[in-house]
């Protein structure tokens, strides 16, 4: 590896992933990225002077810690396989992906027969916080676990929390998501209202956003829906993905879910239409007052 002292690993270069590994590059942390297409981890590499590996069990082979960051439960089962075979016994393995807290479970089963650690800790403050280095994450682990992999979760966010054992950092962010669901669902609505009363809108944002009912998805996304504009922070279809976990995991502990299952259908909706990769705000398209010349969804 390029640099010596450093000992971790970074599978998933996408686009949280990417900053996250930037940050441990940048405090001298990371020796060696993989990323299932190879350009992405080529183009890394060279960028920050750490060693592109060819494949999951190389770079499992070369680290002490490997923080993994992709997309979904299929996937971080399937990675952690690879490091559960490649893995020096005494290592440590932080997921940061949000997949279920049974996922998380079991995949730290798998890893501890082979005698390596593992802290499921998923993040959130978006693209923007993974960037700042300025994540909230909500770990889950035993305490010797959590202990170790704190300086690595330092740098990559600022806000950390053990939340308890394995899968306890999934729990919390499953309730993260259903706040999410809700707040974009009432936000939406309030919004479409508002047009349909003819009020002067922009204005109406900033008032009712530094009031009772402000919070950072109105201050920050309340005059873009208004534009039809959806910048985005994030995707509808990571969204849906994890508001199916939350489903899941609702259903196993007897919990309706109604507001999130009224968001979730919405967005499959948007996701047929073609508007996956937008900003979950584009669930406006679906909400806003009919007589809006753009509602196309
Ligand atoms: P993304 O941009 O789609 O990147 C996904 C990454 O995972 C890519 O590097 C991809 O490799 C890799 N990957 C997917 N399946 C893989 C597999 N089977 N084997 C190896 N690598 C695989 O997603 P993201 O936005 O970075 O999100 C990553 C995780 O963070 C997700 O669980 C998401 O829910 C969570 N998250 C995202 C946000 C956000 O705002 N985006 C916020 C909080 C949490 P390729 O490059 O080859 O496709």
């Amino acid at each position: 590896m390029s640099n010596s002292t450093a000992d971790t690993g970074f599978i998933g270069l996408g686009a949280m992933g990417e900053h996250m590994a930037a940050h441990l590059a940048a405090a001298g942390r990371l020796a060696a990225v993989y990323n299932r297409s190879p350009a992405r981890a080529a183009a890394f590499a060279e960028r920050h002077g750490v060693t592109a590996a060819e494949s999951v069990e190389d770079l499992g082979a070369a680290c002490a810690t490997v923080v993994v960051c992709v997309s979904a439960d299929d996937d971080v089962e399937q990675v952690c396989e690879r490091l559960a075979g490649s893995m020096a016994a005494g290592g440590l393995v932080i997921d940061c992906s949000t997949v279920a807290r049974d996922t998380a479970i079991r995949v730290a089963a798998r890893l501890a027969e082979r005698g390596i650690a593992f802290v499921d800790a998923p993040v959130s403050g978006g693209t923007e916080g993974a960037r700042k280095g300025s994540l909230t994450i909500m770990a889950g682990g035993d305490d010797d676990a959590f202990a170790r992999a704190r300086p690595t979760l330092d740098i990559m966010g600022e806000r950390i929390h053990h939340m308890g054992p394995v899968g306890a950092g999934q729990a919390t962010k499953a309730v993260n998501q259903v706040l999410c669901a809700g707040i974009n669902r009432a936000v939406t609505e309030a919004v479409a209202f508002g047009e349909a009363l003819g009020l002067p809108m922009e204005q109406v944002v900033d008032v009712v956003g530094s009031g009772a009912g402000g919070n950072w998805f109105i201050n920050h996304r309340g005059k873009t829906m208004l534009r039809d504009q959806y910048p985005l922070g994030f995707k509808v279809a990571l969204h849906a993905k994890d508001l199916g976990i939350c489903a899941a995991m609702a259903d196993a502990v007897g919990v309706p879910l109604p507001l999130s299952e009224q968001t979730r259908a919405d967005y499959a909706r948007l996701m047929e239409a073609g508007h996956g990769d937008e900003d979950i705000s584009s669930l406006y398209r679906l909400i806003r007052p009919p007589a809006s010349p753009d509602s196309d969804a």
